[in-house]
């Protein structure tokens, strides 16, 4: 089956919005082993949406619309279909009963125009809009079908994965089950993992197997399809024990987990408290951290330690370290951690200090970081020799301390 997504809207052609509803809606259908061909963009205007509906009809299978379902005159997606398509528009009585009783609970008048928002495609299957009014619908003609769904995010994204993909998946030839599992790395480039893994990603089907790079961080998204969950868990396994045979110390985690969320996770349930001082970060190691529920009864604080002259004051280092060994160092990094470790009397120190870019700083070039992590008496540094832009590299000094966190 061939897809193409045609998302409504002028908003995203005049560069208001990002079409992030073609992005959510294609990494579902790579689940189902749906293929997009096509993304398309068209306005609020019935002409133009007709001529995409024509020629996605000459290229495509499944029509995937987005947009344009709302109570307003612009809102014209199903009234173009319904035309294109010599279908009748017909009132759902499910949907009209929940667009009244969303009136009656606001205590507002229900207008006419609000009453069209319940108009479906004579003969399609409903899918009811939990986060919203207008109701999605998946419209077949032949052996085209026509899934359409409303534009705002937080409503599509729960009705197509919900309701509309159990559908597709049926359409497109499958019945039993899917599981996919995300596997998250750390430490090694997109294209080394894909090197080393290349006989696994080449011939492996079930699961597919499919790489992706964000971040500095790839993850591997792995989808099975078998007649019961516990035989699509069985094979998924069976990936991740082949993955793990060739790049298991670079998999940190699963799923939604982060390295910052598993960080805080480890933190917390152990027990340990930590503080940082960060110099080329400025706060961000503290600031991811913070964002993780909980975590106040990990982390205790830190200083943002910029300039030379705030490391001798406020950490006391002395600057004979600073001349000698350069404040981009080893030795600076790991006395930064000691000394707010100290300070701060937590089981854990983090030392953040480098050049973030692009320019070279204190004699080193752009992008290079240290890192230690001071924990007892024994203290771990990592260097980073990093070439992205200035708040790229920022970021992945973060990552790196997180991840020395929890190797
Ligand atoms: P409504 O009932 O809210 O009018 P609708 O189905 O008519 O819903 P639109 O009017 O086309 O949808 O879009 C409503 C809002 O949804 C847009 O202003 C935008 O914020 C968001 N939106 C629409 N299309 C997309 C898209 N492709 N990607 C991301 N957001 C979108
Ligand atoms: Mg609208």
């Amino acid at each position: 089956m061939k897809a193409e997504i045609i998302a409504v809207g002028s908003e995203l052609l005049l560069g208001q919005i990002n079409n992030t509803n073609a992005r959510y809606i294609s990494a579902g259908l790579a689940e189902l082993g749906i293929s997009v061909h096509f993304h398309t963009v068209v306005g609020d205007n019935a002409g133009r949406l007709e001529d995409a509906i024509r020629i996605a009809e000459s290229r495509a299978d499944l029509l995937i619309f987005t947009g344009g379902l709302g109570p307003t005159k612009d809102d014209l997606t199903k009234e173009t279909i319904a035309r294109h398509a010599g279908t009748r528009l017909v009132y759902d009585d499910e949907a009209l009963v929940s667009i009244r009783a969303w009136f009656e609970r606001m205590g507002r008048e229900m207008t006419d125009n609000n009453k069209k928002q319940a108009l479906i495609l004579e003969g399609a299957a409903v899918l009811q809009n939990h986060h919203g009014m207008a109701p999605g619908m998946l419209f077949s003609a032949g052996s085209r079908h026509y899934l359409l769904m409303p534009g705002p995010p937080k409503e599509m994204e729960p009705m197509f994965t919900v309701q509309a993909k159990p559908l597709l998946a049926r359409l497109a030839g499958f019945t039993g089950p899917i599981a996919s599992r995300v596997f998250r790395f750390y430490g090694i480039g997109e294209a080394e993992l894909e090197h080393r893994l290349s006989d696994l990603l080449d011939n492996q089907t079930n699961p597919t197997l499919a790489p992706l790079a964000s971040d500095g961080e790839v993850t591997i998204r792995a989808t099975a399809k078998a007649d019961t969950v516990e035989e699509a868990a069985g094979l998924l396994d069976g990936a991740e024990a082949e993955i793990r045979k060739i790049v298991g110390k670079y998999l940190y985690g699963y799923d939604d987990e982060t390295l910052v969320s598993k960080a805080a996770s480890l933190l917390i349930g152990n027990g340990l408290t930590i503080s940082a001082a960060e110099s080329l970060t400025a706060g961000l190691f503290m600031s991811e951290l913070a964002e993780q529920p909980g975590i106040s009864a990990a982390l205790a604080g830190g200083v943002v330690t910029y300039t030379a002259e705030a490391k001798m004051e406020q950490l006391g280092i002395q600057r004979s370290l600073l001349d000698e060994k350069g404040v981009v160092s080893e030795e600076t990094a790991s006395a930064m951690a000691k000394a707010v470790r100290e300070k701060f009397g937590t089981d854990i120190g983090v030392g953040l200090t480098g050049a973030a870019g692009p320019d070279p700083h204190d004699g080193k070039p752009g992008g290079t970081v240290w890192v230690a992590i001071a924990t007892g008496n024994e203290v771990r540094t990592r260097e980073l020799l990093l070439s992205g832009m200035r708040n790229t590299n920022r970021i992945r000094a973060v990552k790196s301390a997180l991840h020395m966190l929890i190797g």
